[in-house]
């Protein structure tokens, strides 16, 4: 398979690598939004982060964490964001699915475009039947 995170994890192509064990490897951003940017991936390879197994994405979850406090700790950052985009239009660049860690500080020049839509008078309940009548666990 052409996965670049495949080849990654296999060691075909280079990467800094921060920590791995059998379900998670996790490594540096190339190119990252603040320096420690961290990519934790599963070793199994799938397109999205739906087909990932339970026990997996909670590992990536943990493991992400983690990072997170250690980016804290080790780099001086103040917090963190775990970001993960699935799909195209949601930014997925990488079609083996990923969990960033992206160390924050208050003024650290970063703004996610984050809008706030307002709802008309029972369209959130309405949307919310709609998402639960399609909801399989
Ligand atoms: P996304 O846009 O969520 O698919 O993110 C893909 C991420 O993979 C980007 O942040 C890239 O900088 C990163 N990336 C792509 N190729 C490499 C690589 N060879 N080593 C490390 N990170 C990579
Ligand atoms: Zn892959």
């Amino acid at each position: 398979m052409n996965c670049i995170f495949c080849k990654i994890i296999a060691g075909e192509i280079p990467s800094v690598k921060i920590y791995e064990d059998e379900l998670v490897f996790a490594f540096m951003d190339i190119a990252p939004i603040n320096k420690g940017h961290v990519l934790v991936i599963p070793k199994e390879h799938h397109n999205s982060s739906s087909t990932v197994p339970e026990e997996t994405g909670g590992r990536m979850f943990h493991v992400g964490s983690r990072i997170g406090v250690a980016l804290k700790r080790g780099l001086d950052f103040e917090g963190f964001n775990l970001h993960l985009a699935d799909g195209t239009c949601a930014g997925q660049v990488v079609n083996h699915a990923h969990l960033h860690v992206v160390p924050r500080g208050v003024e650290d020049g970063f703004h996610w475009n984050w809008r706030q839509l307002e709802y008309a008078e029972g369209e959130s309940a309405e949307t919310a039947e709609r998402i639960k009548s399609k909801l399989k666990l």
